[in-house]
């Protein structure tokens, strides 16, 4: 893309209504508009960030075995009255009547609505196990909307949900979606702890919220400092393997970290005491085994192999797509703007001509664009007639992770400068290296070209 062609509105001030560096630095990098309390527009370059986001955890939760569905924004309130939950909602739940006078609501999530699909189709213990998902936007009429996308009303959400003959399988869906969670950060470059969390009205052992360390989080957080040492990597996993995704689930919960609603003083005060942390968190995802809750109100049963009826086991699963980007932005920034990690940026590289209209910089460049695109990489060529320093803070406030720097005295001898965006360091290359350099970063990183 060239800058001069895009649409990126950046704000030279600071927005006074945001209150969070995510939410300053996504209205100054022209990512999103608000249209409306907690409503937001989605510029091109949030818009760009968003889909990469969406894209891994399509990725991720095909991998698992999982099946991508979408389900609609409005519902009909008969299925809600069936569950019971349309009384218990309260007002969250943005009710609206057609022109029938007939009450519908945006969805807040979507149990009933797989439930109602599910008992349609499925009768059979042959059929399962199944995992159903879809990524769509949400409604929460929140009493407080704010930080920008990380708490609004309307919001992007993955929501996953398992049916099951046994228990037994259903938790193993449920450690299945641990697993697929935990790589589905990775791939965003964030480290999202499991945390015990509460299971609410319905109790139970089976929750765990993933929470992103940082200061602006709004769920207080206590954890033995040893969980944080913990990564996924590149692992292979076989998803079918009851044993593997269990010995994953006990790695990564079996240390003490817990939300504030289920933190326990004593048990906590048995962390070796120069281990244990309190701090602050943004809550990123939830899993959730529920058993058979909805498939009880909703009459969803199966046929187990004796031939006999019985509710099927569910489980929920809620990865927050669009508060990601705030909380990528809250863990990845500096005073200049944000620092994109590889796996979510809008753009592989920035290429800043020092000299635009120069002939030999201008051809430079443009085989510095050709030659990154050809090989399946999207840089952002800022070609505009502009001075060094203003092109320089652009490429910093919207946090591309590499940077070539194009000038008439380097291209004498030959080179190009590339700089890291996170270390800020830079070296001198022919434009050749630079462009291999670039191709072996992202060669680690399964990113494809963005929207
Ligand atoms: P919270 O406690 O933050 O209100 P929740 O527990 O009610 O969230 P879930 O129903 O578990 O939310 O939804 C799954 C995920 O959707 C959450 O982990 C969170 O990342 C995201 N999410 C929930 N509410 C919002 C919101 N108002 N704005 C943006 N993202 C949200
Ligand atoms: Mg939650």
């Amino acid at each position: 893309m060239r800058l001069s062609r895009y649409f990126l509105p950046v704000l030279k001030e600071n927005p006074s209504e945001a209150q969070i560096v995510s939410h300053r630095y996504m209205l100054r990098a022209g990512m999103i508009k608000q249209s409306a309390a907690g409503i937001y527009s989605w510029l091109p370059l949030g818009f760009k960030v968003l889909k990469k986001i969406e894209t891994i955890v399509h990725e991720e939760q095909m991998r698992a075995g999982h099946i991508p569905m979408l389900m609609p924004t409005l519902q009909s309130v008969d299925l809600w009255k069936e569950s019971g939950r349309y009384d218990d909602y309260g007002q969250e739940m943005l009710r609206i009547s057609d022109r029938h006078g007939r009450d519908m609501l945006y969805g807040p999530t979507n149990e009933e609505l797989i439930t109602d699909i599910f008992r349609s189709h499925v009768g059979s213990y042959k059929d399962l196990p199944l995992t159903l998902y879809h990524i769509q936007w949400k409604f929460r009429d929140e009493i407080r909307p704010r930080f920008g996308v990380m708490r609004g009303r309307e919001f992007y959400m993955k929501d996953g949900y398992n049916f099951d003959l046994t228990k037994e399988d259903a938790l193993h869906a449920y450690n299945r979606h641990l697993v697929s969670y935990l790589r589905s950060y990775e791939r965003m470059g964030l480290q999202a702890i499991p945390m015990r969390a509460d299971g609410g009205p319905i109790g139970g052992d089976y929750t765990h919220e993933f929470l992103v360390l940082a200061d602006t989080g709004e769920s207080e957080v206590f954890y033995d400092s040893a969980v944080t040492d913990l990564t996924f990597g590149d692992r292979a996993i076989d998803y079918d393997s009851v044993e593997q995704c269990q010995g994953v689930l006990e790695e990564f919960t079996s240390k003490y970290a817990r939300t504030d609603e289920t933190h326990d003083e004593a048990l906590f005060n048995e962390v070796p005491e120069e281990r244990r942390r309190v701090a602050r968190g943004i809550e990123v995802g939830q899993i959730f085994y529920f058993g058979t809750k909805y498939s009880e109100a909703l009459g969803a049963n199966v046929q187990g192999p004796d031939g006999k009826q019985s509710p099927v086991h569910m489980g929920s699963h809620g990865i927050g797509v669009s508060r990601l980007l705030g909380a990528i932005i809250e863990a990845s920034h500096d005073d200049k703007g944000i620092i994109w990690p590889e796996g979510v940026t809008p753009f592989h590289c920035g290429i800043v001509n020092l000299k635009q209209g120069d002939a030999e910089a201008d051809a430079a460049c443009e085989s510095l664009y050709e030659a990154l695109t050809a090989a399946g990489l999207e840089p952002l060529y800022d070609d505009r007639k502009e001075r060094a320093g203003g092109k320089f803070a652009t490429m910093d406030l919207i946090g591309l992770p590499w940077r070539i720097t194009v000038g008439p005295r380097g291209l004498k001898n030959g080179v190009v400068e590339l700089t890291s965006r996170r270390s800020g360091e830079s070296e001198e290359l022919s434009p050749e290296a630079a462009v291999q350099k670039i191709v072996e970063i992202y060669a680690n990183h399964q990113t494809g070209r963005g929207f």
